[in-house]
């Protein structure tokens, strides 16, 4: 018998280390916004072998939803949305809330502001919302052999979130390790935030570069066809684009969408951008 070198071990390790790092499988968290839309289409370029997961958990409105399921369909990604509730509310993002919180509006915060400490929380934060998230995405990454979870997460411009901070993802990864099948048997499953470190404006100049398609995009914190324009999501969706130095004015297409009319909606979205 062959005498079997260290040598020998450690390509062997490296062999499995490569077989554990080739998994181009990957679960992306799609929310329909411009920043999980660009994650999806990076991890796209990079090869993976994506499939979407949207959460129906009781926003104040469907559209951006609709948005992300497009998304998905234009991407040729499949897509799985979960529904839940969360009906002790806690969020100003929430709908099923207590009609008194309701009528808080949620506040202009675009920029991290001078000495804002750990404690200072918006109120558009939903209690524990990424560890939900990232729950249902690590159990369907297990059960399809996923070895990727992407998540547009970005620790810039929402710097209040404690659920979108690095430390936070590497943590995730640990408990991953310690808690699932595919970590015991060490097969981990890795977090991807690769918009975590980046402004808006990167991002959007990301996307250009990527050619996502922007228009289909949903990030208003409102309800309506048309983007509100006022509320902290617009208002950073529009620094970014400008800031971005985008000519084109990359607002939604105002159709309803209703199953099956992806070809024309995918017309309309042709004639925005070349319009
Ligand atoms: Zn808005």
């Amino acid at each position: 018998m062959p005498k079997i070198s260290n040598n020998m071990i450690g390509e062997l390790d490296n062999l499995v280390r490569v077989g554990q790092e080739t998994s181009k499988k990957a679960v992306v968290l799609l929310s329909g916004g411009v920043d999980s839309t660009v994650t999806l289409h990076w991890a796209k370029e990079k090869g993976f072998d994506c499939s979407c997961l949207i959460f129906d958990y009781g926003q104040r409105h469907r559209r951006e939803i609709q948005a992300a399921k497009l998304i998905a369909e234009m991407a040729g990604c499949p897509a799985e949305v979960i529904k839940f509730s969360l009906p002790w509310g806690g969020s100003v993002l929430l709908g099923g809330q207590k009609r008194e919180d309701r009528s808080q509006k949620p506040e202009v915060r675009s920029q991290k502001s001078e000495g804002e400490g750990r404690g200072n929380i918006p109120p558009t934060y939903v209690p524990a919302r990424n560890t939900i998230f990232l729950s249902f995405a690590i159990s369907f990454a297990e059960a399809i052999g996923a070895g990727s979870i992407f998540i547009g997460a970005n620790a810039m411009d929402y710097s209040g979130y404690p659920d979108c901070r690095p430390e936070y993802y590497e943590v995730y990864e640990e408990l991953i390790k310690v808690g699932t099948r595919a970590g015991v048997e060490e097969k981990p499953i890795k977090i991807q935030t690769p918009l975590i470190n980046k402004t808006k404006a990167e991002i959007i100049r990301l996307g250009m570069r990527l050619n996502v398609p922007f228009e289909q995009t949903w990030s208003c914190y409102e309800g309506g066809e048309l983007l509100c324009g006022r509320c902290d999501a617009c208002l950073l969706r529009a620094k970014g684009f400008s800031e971005a130095g985008s000519k084109k004015k990359f607002r939604p297409v105002q159709t309803e969408i209703h199953h099956g009319d992806t070809e024309a909606r995918r017309n309309n979205f042709r004639r925005i951008e070349h319009g």
